[in-house]
């Protein structure tokens, strides 16, 4: 195995608190944390959203993501039985939904290649948060598979998805999704969960500055006035394989600008806290909102941090808590799980790692090396999903 290839061997232990790597015996002997909805971690900041990675496959080969020289024949995915299954995961996101989870994702890799992912999200659909109501259970799909399964997965209890779709120019979306996918094939998924019911759809396009910048305006204007947020994304530093570099990375406030050129924007309030986009709606006559027109985002995890009321826990595929999307290691919730953890074990486990939370990468990053500031190697994200 080459270094490249070594990238998923993750230790597990998160070595930046005290926290045992496997919650053991004794770390839950300690005073038990009962899963009441008001957890907070060291900086004040709730428990809200869960991401769930439900596989680290994938048929795209983008090449900010999964490059194709690392992610080739030759790498090892996850065998079989080191996934969680179903009703592990589930039961897990029982217990962070009794800590005060609200929302789940769903992501990957790419999810609807789990097999029967649909009956998962019938388990999951199944849940209610503290206050009683149901969760806002969404999925992150590059869209390939969805024209065949958008039915399936509105009837199994999905409400909503975002799709990834990094342009309109089949071209330049064959070359960044690096396995030739047409951009039509995505956008027939598009128009089959927004008549499957499966909205407010949300479109995720990553901006490469000198890949996909002109790209932009095409899609401003397509979606605009179609119901769909159109969300742009800086490129971020995930992993360590996609070969970030600051200089492709183009500035939300540089898309805003360019946007606001040709369709004028205003600025919205953000929709709930914790939110990792920046909302601008398209303005009318009068410089107001035209909500019939609806709005973009922008996600600038590279320019602007926004770890200040991040909410967001992620589980891998193999049952890994990570508690930032560039943690270099992850809490092994999947032993605990295997060695027949009470559920209040593993709330009081959960509880704890949650407490000693200090994460804000993005708020640091500026001030640390591109290796993670401690020589480790950042977690890659089609292995704990977006
Ligand atoms: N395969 C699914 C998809 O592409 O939607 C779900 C997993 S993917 C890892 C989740 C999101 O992460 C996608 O919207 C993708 O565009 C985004 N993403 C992946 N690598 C990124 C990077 N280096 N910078 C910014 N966004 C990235
Ligand atoms: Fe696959 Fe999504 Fe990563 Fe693209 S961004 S390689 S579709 S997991
Ligand atoms: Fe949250 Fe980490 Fe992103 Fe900050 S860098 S917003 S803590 S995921």
């Amino acid at each position: 195995m080459t270094e490249r290839h070594m990238r998923r061997v993750v230790p597990l232990l998160d070595q930046r608190s005290s926290l045992p790597r496997t919650p053991d015996a004794a770390f839950l002997s300690n005073a038990k944390i009962i899963a009441n909805g008001l957890l907070s971690d060291t900086r004040g900041r709730p428990l809200r959203d869960l991401r769930i990675s439900v596989t680290d496959r994938c048929n795209f080969r983008c090449n900010y993501c999964m490059p194709k020289e690392v992610f080739d024949k030759d790498y090892s995915y996850l065998p079989h039985n080191a996934l969680l299954t179903f009703e592990e995961v589930t039961r897990v996101a029982k217990v962070f939904v009794a800590h005060g989870v609200q929302k789940i994702r769903l992501t990957g890799g790419e999810p609807l290649l789990r097999k029967n992912i649909e009956r998962l999200i019938e388990q999951l659909a199944t849940l209610r948060t503290v206050e009683g109501l149901p969760l806002d259970l969404t999925l992150t799909t590059n869209g390939s598979l969805l024209a065949r399964k958008a039915t399936l997965l509105k009837t199994a209890g999905l409400q909503r998805v975002t799709v990834s779709l990094d342009g309109l120019d089949d071209a330049v979306f064959r070359s960044m999704n690096d396995v030739d996918f047409p951009v039509a094939d995505v956008l027939a998924g598009i128009e089959a969960a927004q008549d499957a019911g499966l909205g407010p759809i949300k479109i995720n396009m990553v901006v490469k500055r000198g890949t996909n910048e002109h790209e932009i305006l095409p899609m401003a204007r397509r979606f605009r006035g179609s119901g769909i947020v159109l969300r742009f994304i800086e490129y971020m530093d995930v992993g360590a394989t996609n070969g970030w570099r600051m200089n492709e990375v183009l500035p939300s406030s540089e898309v805003v600008k360019l946007v606001h050129t040709e369709l004028p924007l205003v600025q919205l309030e953000p929709s709930a806290p914790g939110e990792t986009a920046e909302r601008w709606g398209y303005a009318n006559v009068s410089g107001k909102h035209d909500v019939a027109a609806g709005e973009i985002g922008v996600i600038s995890s590279v320019t602007q941090a926004f770890c200040g009321d991040c909410n967001r826990a992620r589980l891998s595929t193999e049952g890994k808590l990570y508690l930032c999307l560039f943690a270099s290691r992850g809490y092994d919730l999947r032993s605990l799980i295997r060695a027949q953890a009470s559920d209040a074990d593993l709330a009081s486990a959960i509880g704890h790692i949650w407490q000693n939370r200090g994460d804000q990468y993005s708020e640091l990053r500026s001030a640390m090396a591109a290796d993670n500031g401690n020589g480790q190697r950042r977690v890659e994200m089609s292995y704990i999903g977006g």
